[in-house]
């Protein structure tokens, strides 16, 4: 894994790898069992990428409050969804609302090519500055994700981590052939976690993996 770890990433306590291998077993015991993805949550120090009041609580499988009304995911739908996307072998990947920069940084952990948009400045000044001291390549860029990032693609596998009420058209089109898009579908506190896959006459295959509930997809972007 290409991470150079400065001392604060190591952690201690309640951030020790100790608490971070613990967390990895829950997983597993909750149906996670890429041994790639199982590793990558072993190594990226999740307590990094929240406030440090909350980082006692950052290997507790929850979803916690990052500022501007955003949330982190939960551990155990960052472990879905990148086990999800890695059934495809994917190599270049693009990510649609970056937040804390925690699932970019389990991604660019992966060994993937990982591209980011988020559509709130501040968020993404901090995630640059966490993909930074971890010495993490992330490309990021500060707009709205739904037009995806049609210069750096096609992308070979999607994910959208803001919930909208339908797949966006404009992503799946910067799918390459046989690419997959995962993205949480439907209403406020009550989404499916749908992928979707090109087939070779350009329909789409289309799974639900689980329930989740992510914070809405905006239009437009903030400072
Ligand atoms: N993947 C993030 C989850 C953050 S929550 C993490 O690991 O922490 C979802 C994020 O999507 C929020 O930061 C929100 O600002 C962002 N978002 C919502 N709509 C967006 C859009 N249209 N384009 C880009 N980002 C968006």
């Amino acid at each position: 894994m290409r991470m150079h770890m400065k001392p604060e990433a190591t952690g201690s306590g309640l951030t020790s790898q100790r608490v971070r291998d613990r967390l990895v077993e829950r997983l597993r015991a909750n149906g996670i069992n890429d041994e790639r993805v199982l590793n990558a949550i072993r190594t990226v120090p999740r307590h990094l990428f929240i406030d440090e009041v909350l980082a006692s609580r950052a290997y507790e499988d929850t979803a916690l409050p990052i500022g501007q009304g955003q949330t982190i995911s939960q551990p155990w739908v960052v472990a879905r969804m990148t086990e999800a996307l890695m059934e495809s072998e994917p190599r270049k990947v693009l990510e649609v609302g970056t937040g804390s920069g925690y699932q970019a940084a389990v991604l660019a952990a992966l060994g993937l090519e990982v591209h980011t948009v988020e559509r709130i400045g501040e968020l993404l000044r901090v995630a640059r500055k966490r993909f930074r001291t971890l010495g993490l390549t992330v490309r990021s860029k500060h707009d709205d994700g739904r037009a995806g990032w049609p210069e750096n693609g096609p992308f070979d596998a999607i994910l959208v981590t803001a919930a909208a009420p339908a797949l966006v058209d404009e992503l799946k089109a910067q799918l390459v052939p046989g690419g997959v898009l995962i993205a949480p579908v439907g209403p406020a506190n009550s989404q499916s976690l749908v992928r979707i896959r090109q087939r070779a006459d350009g329909g789409f295959d289309e799974e639900v993996l689980a329930p989740v509930v992510f914070v809405p997809l905006l239009s437009g972007t903030v400072d």
